[in-house]
């Protein structure tokens, strides 16, 4: 029986054209991140905290350079997630063995510069001085968004840490290995949600919308319909913030849904080719400040900004 298809997915039944899922590549990822949040901190409201959230990024992209690669998840593993449409390598299963040596490599590389604001310096020392066992209890929190108020300022170090390891972990999934995962709203590789989406311009993958993994910075397309929190097709909406001058940003929306109250960000390459999921969800906090004042939660936090917030479940 023939039945009629809604938008959604007749853009779906088009996959063979365009890339299911694009695997992140370190390099450039944290390369062309860094170069972003310097960008966008000019001028900016927060500049210094941009001008340190690019700091790390950078420090980030030296470490995942020196950083063994990861080998390939074993057939048994594959085949596992995809007969039940699960996650490839959940981060909630046990943390990946270097993480620890990876951070210790990132708060060297910060320890190292004198351009580091002075208050980080004890955070970066406690992390420093940490035991192996401290650390491990940091990153299951920090990973289950659950951090302490007296660890909010280590956060954004320690998720830092993390993003290397499981991003260079997924850069070694073969892309077929990939599963098709429910709900399809969370990283079809670590499970966790995604930072912002993501309108991607050029090649094949040219005017789609990608959720982008706040963790191993996986990407996987959805369809615009539809609600990148809850799935539903009824009530997706965007709000825009405007800037100083006036000017309404067109790069960062909000997209609302109406069924979930929820709001994530999408930022668009179609407006800025050097837009960047994490660096543009990051530098867009005045949206988030008007979003407050609307019915609708923040669906999911930003790995480099540790703040309390109540999320939506
Ligand atoms: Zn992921
Ligand atoms: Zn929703």
């Amino acid at each position: 029986m023939q039945r009629i298809l809604q938008p959604g997915e007749i853009e779906a039944l088009d996959h063979v054209s365009f890339p299911r899922v694009r695997l992140p590549q370190p390099a450039a990822l944290f390369q062309e991140r860094a170069a972003r949040l310097a960008q966008l901190a000019d001028g900016h409201p927060i500049a210094d905290y941009l001008r340190f959230a690019a700091r790390l990024v950078q420090a980030q992209q030296r470490v995942a350079a020196q950083a063994p690669a990861a080998q390939a998840p074993s057939a048994d593993v594959i085949e596992r997630a995809g007969a039940h449409g699960m996650p490839l390598m959940p981060a909630s299963d046990a943390l990946p063995g270097p993480w620890r040596d990876t951070l210790r490599a990132l708060l060297a590389d910060l320890q190292a510069d004198a351009a580091v604001p002075a208050p980080l310096r004890p955070v970066l020392d406690s992390l420093a001085a940490a035991g192996d066992g401290a650390l491990d209890a940091l990153a299951r929190q920090a990973l289950a968004d659950n951090i302490g108020r007296e660890d909010l300022a280590a956060a954004p170090l320690v998720m830092a840490a993390l993003q290397v390891v499981f991003a260079v972990r997924a850069a070694a999934v073969p892309e077929k290995a990939v599963p098709y995962t429910e709900p399809a709203t969370l990283c079809p590789v670590c499970g966790s949600a995604p930072v912002a989406s993501v309108l991607r311009i050029g090649g094949n993958i040219a005017g789609h919308r990608y959720l982008h993994c706040g963790l191993c910075a996986t990407e996987w397309h959805m369809v615009r319909v539809k609600c990148s929190h809850c799935e539903s097709t009824q009530g997706v909406r965007y709000q825009s913030a405007e800037d100083a001058d006036g000017r309404i940003g067109e790069v960062v929306q909000a997209e609302t849904c109406s069924q979930c109250h929820t709001y994530r960000k999408l930022v668009s390459q179609e407006k800025d080719p050097y837009a960047e999921p994490l660096a543009d969800d990051l530098a867009s906090l005045t949206l988030d400040l008007l979003m407050g004042d609307t019915a609708f939660s923040r669906a999911s936090g930003n790995p480099l900004l540790a703040i309390e917030r109540p999320l939506a479940v």
